[in-house]
């Protein structure tokens, strides 16, 4: 088929009315769907239903240490938990502290002691003027949904395939003392699906920071997340701990990671991994927070999978169930879009996301059409700082929670409003 761009007015007139006609037919069917949310399916959850079953009121409910995890005690979490997570993570069990359900509440937390406390004894946030984030965009809403709480300045930074424009990072991190954080989503990015090239994080290891407080956010959340088993159709991401390690950087990052998306999402388990200064100045906030968090959780999930090698045949499992429903939604855009220029998408290796690009101005107007017609998409301009889009073009898809079923409509709706409101568009600009 023409590319739109390429049609006369009538052929838009007439591709119009077969699409409108179309669209009536969708709407009829009074779909309910939900496309928004990156959320394993139940089929997903089921997979790790035997979390439930590993302890019971007969089990050692003790750590290898002999500490009763029903008690209180062990602040920074139970150490075999500590390896588990180290090895999720590649870094050393000692350099982590594990946390309770949630890594968004980590980072969240982390922001938060930073604006009342400050980073390791420098200035709180609170008392500076001005604090700003670098926001590599599309990105995740509610990282910046943190700092934007925080009224801390988020500046965007364009994403490629290879991370964040390192040129633009360099410039702002090693120039501007205001500049305190950059959001990172550095493997299987959300919403993109991106790794972050050696490169990208070789420069990010050797930035040289105007503030003194200056982290990366590296928000490693689908570390393990591949869609295919063969190891060449896997992304690989240096390990950065060790490169900033090595680069005499070791108190630049947070490492935070979870294994929300391999057991249950809400009821995970969540770590940070920092330099032991980094980790110190979080052990003295989270003294004060809490007596400890859920150390039957961690002994649970140590239980359940034993090592890595399990929890890498697990999301092998996961694997199985997802990849198929990218496909799907990938198959039908290159099927329905491949030849209409009127929108990209990625096509990633692992993660949760699938990222649209419209048309300039197009995005809100999709998610609209999409809505009307029964399927809900995360709001366009979500994955930007302050949901403003400043190409409106944005939309992120993500194919985890639906069945094939409900997916495949969903996505030929989807598909359907692209169309109308593309044409619409260049209609618009002919008259
Ligand atoms: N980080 C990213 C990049 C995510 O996509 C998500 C979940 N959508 C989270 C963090 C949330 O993780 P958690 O459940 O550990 O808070």
């Amino acid at each position: 088929m023409k590319a739109y761009k390429d049609m006369s007015r009538e052929e838009l007139l007439a591709e119009k009315a077969k699409l409108e006609e179309e669209y009536e037919a969708v709407k009829a069917q009074k779909l309910q769907l939900d496309m928004s949310r990156g959320k394993p399916s139940k089929v997903q959850l089921d997979l790790s239903s035997n979390l439930m079953d590993v302890l019971d009121a007969n089990s050692l409910l003790m750590d290898e240490t002999g500490t009763d995890c029903r008690n209180y005690g062990v602040l920074t979490g139970i150490p075999e938990a500590k390896r588990l997570m180290g090895a999720m993570s590649e870094v050393n069990p000692e350099d982590m502290i594990i946390y309770g359900n949630s890594s968004l509440n980590v980072m969240f937390d982390t922001v938060a002691r930073s604006y009342s406390h400050g980073v390791c004894g420098c200035t709180p946030w609170c008392k500076l003027d001005k604090v700003k984030f670098l926001c590599p965009v599309p990105g995740y809403d509610r990282h910046f949904r943190i700092t934007e709480f925080f009224n801390i300045e988020m500046i965007n930074i364009p994403m490629s395939e290879t991370g964040p424009d390192m040129d633009m990072v360099e410039e702002y991190v090693n120039n501007d003392p205001a500049v305190k954080g950059i959001w990172c989503v550095p493997k299987y990015a959300n919403p993109t699906g991106y790794t972050y090239s050696a490169e990208t994080v070789d420069r990010f290891a050797h930035l040289k920071p105007a503030a003194e407080d200056f982290r990366i956010y590296w928000d490693n959340a689908y570390s393990i997340h591949h869609l295919y088993d063969d190891p060449d159709q896997q992304d690989f991401l240096v390990e950065i701990l060790a490169a900033c390690r090595e680069a005499g950087n070791p108190d630049i990052v947070f490492k935070f990671i979870s294994t929300s998306k391999v057991t249950f999402p809400g009821s995970g388990i969540a770590a940070l991994a920092a330099s032991q200064k980094n980790l110190k100045d979080a052990q003295a906030y989270m003294t004060v927070q809490t007596i400890g968090h859920d150390k039957l959780n961690q002994l649970r999930h140590v239980r359940f999978f034993g090592n890595m090698a399990n929890m890498h045949e697990h999301m092998r499992r996961h694997a199985a169930i997802i990849r198929p429903k990218f496909e799907l939604v990938e198959n039908a855009l290159e099927e329905q879009l491949g030849e209409l220029e009127i929108g990209r998408w990625t096509c990633p290796r692992g993660g949760y996301f699938i990222s649209f690009d419209s048309l300039d101005g197009c995005a809100k107007a999709i998610v609209a059409k999409a809505a009307e017609a029964g399927v809900k998409m995360t709001d366009a301009g979500a994955t930007y700082p302050y949901g403003k889009d400043p190409h409106d073009s944005n939309i992120r898809i993500a194919p985890t929670f639906p069945s094939s079923k409900q997916l495949k409509k969903a996505t030929a709706a989807f598909i359907l409003s692209v169309k109308l409101v593309s044409v619409d568009k260049y209609l618009a600009e002919m008259a």
